[in-house]
């Protein structure tokens, strides 16, 4: 999973963190430093209110000349709709969020964000409605209410608290003994690997995005915060378009869009049942699961 955790976390640094005074702001702008931006389009405009409908019509992608990395990916999302995008590591999944992103261009056909070429896009318009939530999310050596903040940086405390409280991060954060005020060291260490998704959970709730991208945790996490998780994701999901690279079954199942994808095609589309019906490689993960041959998918 680590290989595509960190194009991932690039993304998320980008969108979570920017243009503040703040401590942390150093290593962010790092990080976009090292990040190549190209130039919008000349006749670029700005989306002002997303609404996350998202089109992909016959992409393809290489990385480098000799090698197709995507070919004829084709699907659409309507706003509000969670995309499940399954399959093995380097199937292409981080490579479909990123040219969401922009972060590449495609080389074949088009993607259209509500019905409008996302070549006609200002990037940071584009990326201004979208934030990633990863099973590590970047943390800033700062105090928790301003780990929070980077979301939305004029929310008001009250408003931290809000997201706070429906992510089920509030009530862990006033028990530590500076509540708020607890300053996170940059691995986000002084909370638990549970804590620290529930407070990237609050953070991508204050920033309110139209299209959210979720990395699903692989790792073990106990029962309880599996559960508080599990319903703060529930909440951010809610109205917004979500793209998921997802492991857990019971994530897929739910999806209004599964992808799977396999060197860089997609082998199979549809929902859970649909595609349990086909009796293909997606229904034959599913068996392979629910027999325990594999912990995820
Ligand atoms: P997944 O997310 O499904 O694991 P990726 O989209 O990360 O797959 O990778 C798809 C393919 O593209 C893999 O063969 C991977 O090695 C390759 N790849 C990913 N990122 C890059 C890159 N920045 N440069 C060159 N090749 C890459």
């Amino acid at each position: 999973s680590r290989q595509f955790t960190r194009p991932l976390n690039d993304l998320a640094n980008q969108y979570n963190m920017i243009l503040s005074a703040v401590a942390g702001a150093e290593r962010a702008f790092q990080i976009i430093d090292e990040t190549e931006e190209k130039q919008d389009e000349e006749q670029a405009t700005a989306v002002d209110e997303m609404q996350g409908d998202i089109e992909f019509r016959s992409v393809g992608f290489s990385y480098k000349e000799e090698e197709k990395t995507l070919s004829n990916i084709s699907f659409h999302a309507s706003p509000g709709d969670t995309v499940a995008l399954v399959g093995p590591t380097g199937a292409g999944k981080t490579t479909i969020i990123s040219l969401l992103s922009r972060f590449y261009e495609t080389d074949l056909g088009s993607i259209l964000v509500d019905g409008r070429d996302i070549k006609s896009i200002t990037r940071n318009s584009l990326r201004d409605q979208m934030a990633v939530v990863l099973q590590d999310s970047t943390m800033f050596n700062t105090t928790i209410r301003e780990n929070l903040r980077y979301g939305r940086l004029d929310a008001t405390d009250v408003e931290v608290e809000e997201v706070a409280k429906a992510a089920h991060a509030h009530e862990f954060i006033v028990n530590l003994p500076n509540g708020y005020n607890t300053v996170l060291d940059s691995d986000g260490k002084g909370v638990s690997h549970g804590q620290h998704q529930l407070l990237s959970i609050a953070r991508a709730m204050l920033a309110d995005p139209a299209l959210l991208i979720l990395d699903e945790a692989t790792s073990s996490i106990d029962t309880v915060t599996e559960m508080k998780i599990s319903d703060a994701l529930a909440k951010l999901m809610e109205g917004r378009t979500t793209f998921v690279i997802a492991h857990r079954l019971n994530t897929i199942r739910s999806a209004d869009l599964i992808l799977v994808l396999q060197r860089g095609e997609i082998i199979e589309i549809g929902k859970h049942h649909d595609l349990v019906e086909r009796g293909g490689f997606y229904s034959a993960l599913v068996e392979a699961q629910q027999t325990g041959n594999h912990a995820s998918v």
